[in-house]
């Protein structure tokens, strides 16, 4: 997966949300703001991971083992650009995992 997209969406939000500060800190009040912005953090986190744990696998950069990942493992661990930093099920070693193409696991056919 490219990172462009999100990285472009990421820049985006932070100038239309740069843009909006006053008007929203005037129109919600502040505390009101933060929670709309941790909470709406926290479903986006959450749908992610979900989506992530379903749909992606990672392989193995020690014995080229490709596994799926649990929701609450790529919720907490690093994952930096389709890469995720977790323990291999198979061989134990702990390192920075790449995805793996999709459907690309023999095992599962
Ligand atoms: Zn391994």
């Amino acid at each position: 997966m490219s990172w462009r997209g999100p990285a472009l969406i990421l820049v985006l939000v932070a100038a239309l949300y740069v843009v909006a500060r006053p008007w929203l800190l005037e129109t919600f009040g502040a505390a009101t703001l933060v929670l709309v912005v941790v909470g709406a953090s926290m479903i986006v986190s959450i749908a992610v991971a979900w989506w992530q744990a379903r749909n992606r696998r990672y392989t193995c950069p020690a014995c080229a083992h490709v596994f799926g990942a649990s929701m609450l493992r790529n919720l907490t661990s690093q994952n930096w650009f389709g890469r995720l930093r977790t323990r291999c099920p198979s061989c134990g070693e702990r390192s920075w995992c790449d995805t793996a193409s999709d459907r690309a696991d023999p095992a599962e056919t």
